[in-house]
Parts: structure tokens; sequence; C-alpha cells
């Protein structure tokens, strides 16, 4: 995949992996499973996708991890090309202020989570995914592996059966949301597709060439149309809004993309109609997002002047 025809934001690149060995402070990998916290909170990758396909990056950028909520982007992304707006009657796009597995809003708001990228959101996203496909995490998976090129990525079924064996939080949060009609399937069902989902392992290339749609404005790799021009920019949007979860504000104050973090230590973040940007470093702060990884997307914007605003 990677050509030496268009490496433009390389250089951008090494400058900020240099400055990153030498930033104290990384914070610590998540810890509610044990196949997350082994991982060393010093590694550090970060790719760049042009919008044909090159893709380049610098440390750790072709190391698989675990990809957790940044999957929660490609399911909206899947579900609203087939339902379209319907979908926003189950789940709304507000940032909710709260942690990604907080149950609280939901009781005041009718069993309708806030947005897609919290928890709850997503188990409603992945819900609605099922019943339209049959196999939700399924969908997931054939459509990373045709954006990435890599026909290898796959779940990481030990972390699956790990997310499950703690799950009791996610298993309440459905179970709530089924309380009031705003669940489909059999409980047990959607978490087997949840948790698959939060499993999945990628690299810093294959989630930042997988992301390129929403940079190419709902355009696939292949050249064919997954989301219209304005679904792109609503994604986009809910991104740059609750991405981050209760760190979106200082994320858009500080990095001024669309971005979507996952506890794995992983950060995807477009470009719109110019690049997409991956970061891994599995060090998180105590809100669930790369510490590392923003720093070095605020580098990337603040030394390239691309960001949204
Ligand atoms: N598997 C995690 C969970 O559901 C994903 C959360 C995340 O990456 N923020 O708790």
């Amino acid at each position: 995949m990677t050509t030496t025809s268009s490496l433009a934001f390389l250089p951008v690149l090494e400058r900020i992996a240099e400055e990153m060995q030498h930033t104290p402070g990384r914070g610590r990998a998540a810890d509610y499973i044990p196949a997350l916290a082994a991982c060393d909170p010093r590694s550090f990758g970060m790719a760049v996708a042009e919008l044909d396909g090159t893709v380049y990056g610098v440390g750790e950028w072709r190391q698989p991890f675990s990809a957790q909520s940044i999957t929660k982007v490609f399911t909206l992304a899947l579900d609203l090309a087939r339902e379209g707006d319907e979908l926003w009657e189950h789940v709304g796009r507000e940032p909710s202020g709260n942690p990604f597995n907080s149950l609280v809003q939901l009781e005041y708001e009718n069993g309708i989570p806030r947005n897609p990228f919290i928890n709850a959101g997503a188990l409603v996203v992945t819900d609605r995914l099922q019943t339209r496909t049959g196999d939700a995490a399924g969908q997931l998976l054939d459509f990373l592996r045709a954006e990435s090129g890599n026909a290898d990525l796959d779940f990481d079924l030990e972390v699956a059966a790990s997310e499950t064996a703690h799950g009791d939080r996610n298993a309440a949060l459905a179970h709530f949301m089924a309380s009031y009609g705003n669940i489909d399937n059999d409980v047990p069902t959607l978490l087997d597709q949840y948790f698959r989902q939060c499993s999945l392992t990628a690299s810093c290339a294959d989630l930042a060439l997988a992301t390129g749609f929403l940079a190419r404005h709902g355009i696939r790799a292949d050249g064919g149309r997954l989301l219209t021009r304005s679904q792109a920019k609503q994604v986009n949007a809910v991104m740059l809004t609750c991405g981050t979860y209760d760190a979106a504000g200082d994320f858009a104050y500080r990095v001024g993309l669309p971005g979507k973090s996952g506890v794995g230590g992983g950060i995807i973040a477009v470009v719109p109609g110019r690049c997409t940007l991956c970061v891994w470093s599995p060090g998180l702060d105590e809100r669930g997002n790369s510490v590392t990884g923003v720093a070095a997307l605020d580098r990337f914007t603040t030394l390239t002047g691309l960001s949204v605003f």
C-alpha cells in the first residue's frame, strides 16, 4: 500500500514521533480486561492515509491493536447507509458530558441514548444493524477488510470472551434500553455482536485507510458510495461533538478535527477532503482517551494548520 508518490505529511509525522518520545505522563492502559492491561503505554504509532489510498506512518503504525470504540464509527455509517434518518428516532446526537459507559441519562430520556458513540448508543446502532443484516459484526468485518485492503483483519475472540466475562455494565445498558422497547434483538445476541465488534484488531494503517470514506464525503475505496455527502458530514459532526466522550470539547479545542477514540488507545481523525489519520498509544487518561494520541493529533493540526476551524 505504501507508495512514494505522495508522502506529504511524513516529515511532520517524524517530528511528532520524536517529540512524543520526550513527552512525560502517558496515562495508563485500560485494565478492565487482562488483554488490554498487558499493553505497554509507551507504544506509539501514527499513520496518515491520503484520499487515493496511499498510507504511511511512523513508529508502530503497522502493529495491530484492539480497535474497541473506534468501530462505533463504522457501524454507525453502515446502519445510516441502510436506514437513513429513522435511526435518529432511536439514538440522539448530542454530547453526553458523561463517561462512555454511563447509565444515568437513559432513565430521563426514555431509553434513548444521547449519541451513537457512548456504549448505550453503540448498542442501539449494533442492534439495528443486526436486525437489518442478521450479522452486524460480519458486516463490519467485511467493510473494514474491503476499505483497508487487508483481508487478514479479524476479531480477537480472546478479547471478546474477556469482554463478555466482564460485561455486566454493557448488559445492564442493553437490558435497561430493552425495557423501553429500544432494543430489537434478545440481549445475549446483541452483546455477542457488540463484544465481537469491540474486539476487532487492526493497525493504524488499516484504520486510517478504513476511515477514508469520511474524508471522501461518503465515497468508498473502490469508488462506490456508502453515504450521501450530507450523511458523511453528519457522521463527521457527531465524531467532533461526541467522539471522545466527556472530553469532546477539549478534543475539539486542541485538535479541531472529527475524531473517535477507543480504550485500546487508538484514535482516528478526519481532515474532510484531505486525508485521514490514526494514532495509537495505549496509555489512557481518566476519560478513556489516549494521552499521547490526543497530544500527537494536537501537534499535527498545530504544525500543519489543517483543522476544520
Ligand atoms: N469494550 C469497551 C466497552 O464496551 C469499549 C469502550 C471504549 O472503547 N470506550 O466498555
